[in-house]
């Protein structure tokens, strides 16, 4: 197995067995799966969604519901194909009921994001959302650059050699036209890159 591969297996093998974390037990009693990451190990770039929802925690894979089906053709409206890119979340269990991640399931499942992206080496990290947002750019040392997602994204960051975009969440732009239109124009800015 390759050195990536490998090193992703042990994230997973160590998120299976997360009995330390509040969302193991839901994770067990709905018989739902972690959802750790799908895509490219080689990827130049790294979608960083918030949390699973019930779709992705039914089938273990990330983004497979109507905010992937948004993500998918946002990326295909750019001419890139969702194979060649990783996509993943801060955290790798569902939030019961949807519910917006806690400060302290941030701090339990983060360190595992924080390997991923220190093996994918991706040359960009879009993060979707504003959860997502402000824990990169805080980690990263760009806290200082942080503001409302309505006023930052689009824009590129850099940190230890990382190139960094906020992205709105696809799932945001379900019912926002506006939104859509918005997301459309920074993905042309993300290719760009
Ligand atoms: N929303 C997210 O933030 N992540 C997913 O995987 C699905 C929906």
């Amino acid at each position: 197995m390759h050195l990536r591969e490998e090193e992703l297996k042990k994230i997973k093998d160590e998120v299976l067995n997360l009995t330390s974390s509040s969302l193991y037990a839901e994770r067990v009693k709905n018989k739902y799966f972690p959802v750790i990451g799908e895509g490219n190990h080689e990827a130049r770039i790294m979608f960083v969604g918030e949390a699973p929802g019930e779709n992705e925690a039914k089938t273990g894979r990330p983004f497979c519901g109507r905010a992937g089906k948004v993500l998918e053709n946002l990326l295909a409206s750019v001419g890139i194909d969702r194979q060649d890119v990783y996509v993943t979340n801060i955290l790798k269990d569902r939030p019961p009921g949807n519910r917006d991640p806690l400060p302290d399931e941030i701090a339990a499942y983060a360190p595992f994001l924080d390997r991923q992206i220190k093996i994918i080496q991706p040359k960009i990290v879009a993060t979707l959302g504003r959860f997502s947002m402000t824990y990169i750019m805080t980690h990263y040392g760009l806290d200082f650059e942080l503001d409302t997602i309505s006023k930052i994204h689009g824009q590129v960051f850099e940190a230890e050699g990382f190139k960094f975009i906020p992205l709105y969440h696809p799932a945001a732009a379900i019912y926002n036209q506006q939104l859509m239109g918005t997301l459309k124009e920074d993905f042309k800015k993300l290719a760009s890159l």
